[in-house]
């Protein structure tokens, strides 16, 4: 198949730039597309046959379910039942928005794009790309990350071609995504609202709208426990993995600069081509590999927005032992700590 790659200023959509993808679409194909969590690999959530071309294209096991993306509000009304209250306080607060809320799903939506459940994940996305592309195209679309199933989710164009070209109708470049982690995951059809997956809207900022909320026991975990099934069906996956070994080594700065320098030196020295990921404030205490900066400590919204592409930078260079300091697991270092524990296997040296 030939992609088509189509370049859109998101400040300036002009009318007519998004007719052919908005074609393709109705049509049951598929296009990636910008948001402002990570690019989105879209096709026709209500159309079978086009959901299933979806998980073909990325090698996505059929039980892991899709993301239903809304323009409009009234969409809760024809894809769930039952809505409750706080659905409408989360919507108000935070949509349009990096927000994934789970409802009860209405007859419309095929388990198809549910993987079978009875609940659907609903998000209404603000990226002025994504937002014109699903109201233009007046559908609910499915979209997961437009990344093979597995690898790093992708935050600019480039990671898109790289993992679909070829494999999907159009690619819509849109330059680089705004926050760089997937969206917050809450489950709000029991009596209280369960966190699966962390993101850039964090626990504190939800309950401040809705009261005490739950964290699943997965998102929790700091260790590979498979007695603990996440309730979010893609959580359980190796996900957001570099191809090289990614090492998590935590404990104070000093001695975690010291620890790395120490294994990169050993591995380096074995003849492996080595990377450490490193913040502004240890940069220069490296002295071994590719060392690649990812922001200050104080600058979460920076070090979320680089992880992805820095673990990607790290594959095209043929990284095969990568070694990370941690982060703060707190506010948006829980989605930051929460990715780089799934890309790691959970590999983690406390030092
Ligand atoms: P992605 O769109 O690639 O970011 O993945 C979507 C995530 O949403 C996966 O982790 C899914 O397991 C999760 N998800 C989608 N629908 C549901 C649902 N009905 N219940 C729980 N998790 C869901
Ligand atoms: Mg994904």
């Amino acid at each position: 198949m030939k992609t088509k790659i189509i370049k859109i200023d998101s400040d300036n959509i002009l009318p007519d730039q998004l007719e052919e993808a908005v074609e393709i679409l109705k049509q049951g194909g598929l296009v990636a597309f910008p948001t402002e969590t990570v690019y989105g690999l879209g096709a026709d959530g209500l159309n079978k046959e086009a959901s299933r071309k979806i998980y073909e294209a990325k090698g996505r096991p059929s039980d892991n379910p899709l993301i239903l993306h809304i323009a409009h509000l009234g969409a809760l009304k024809e894809l769930t039942i039952d809505c409750p209250e706080i659905g409408y306080q989360l919507a108000e607060a935070f949509w349009p928005g990096p927000l994934t809320m789970i409802f009860h799903k209405s007859e419309i939506v095929p388990y198809s794009a549910t993987g079978g459940l009875d609940t659907v994940a609903i998000r209404m996305p603000s990226h002025p790309i994504a937002y014109e592309l699903i109201r233009q195209t007046r559908a609910y679309i499915a979209a997961p990350s437009a990344n093979i199933s597995g690898r790093p989710s992708p935050t600019k164009a480039e990671h898109v071609i790289e993992d679909m070209d070829g494999r999907i109708d159009m690619i819509i470049d849109g330059g680089s995504v705004e926050i760089g982690l997937e969206s917050t995951i809450i489950d709000i059809t029991g009596p209280v609202p369960v966190l699966l997956r962390p993101g850039y809207i964090t626990v504190p900022m939800i309950e401040a709208v809705v009261g005490k909320i739950a964290v699943d026991k997965a998102v929790l975990s700091t260790i590979s426990d498979p007695s603990i099934v996440p309730k979010a069906p893609g959580m359980k996956y190796k996900h957001y993995a570099p191809k090289g070994q990614l090492t998590i080594y935590e404990g104070n700065n000093e001695a975690v600069v010291q620890a790395i320098n120490k294994i990169a030196g050993e591995k380096q020295e074995e003849g492996y081509k080595v990377g450490i990921i490193a913040t502004d404030e240890t940069f220069d205490a490296y002295s071994y590999g590719t060392v690649k900066r990812i922001g200050s400590r104080s600058d979460e919204d920076t070090i979320a927005n680089r992880l992805f592409d820095i673990l990607r930078s790290f594959d095209k260079e043929g990284t095969e032992f990568i070694y990370t300091e941690s982060f703060e697991s707190n506010q948006l270092g829980q989605a930051i700590m929460n990715r780089l524990l799934k890309a790691a296997g959970y590999h983690k040296v406390t030092v």
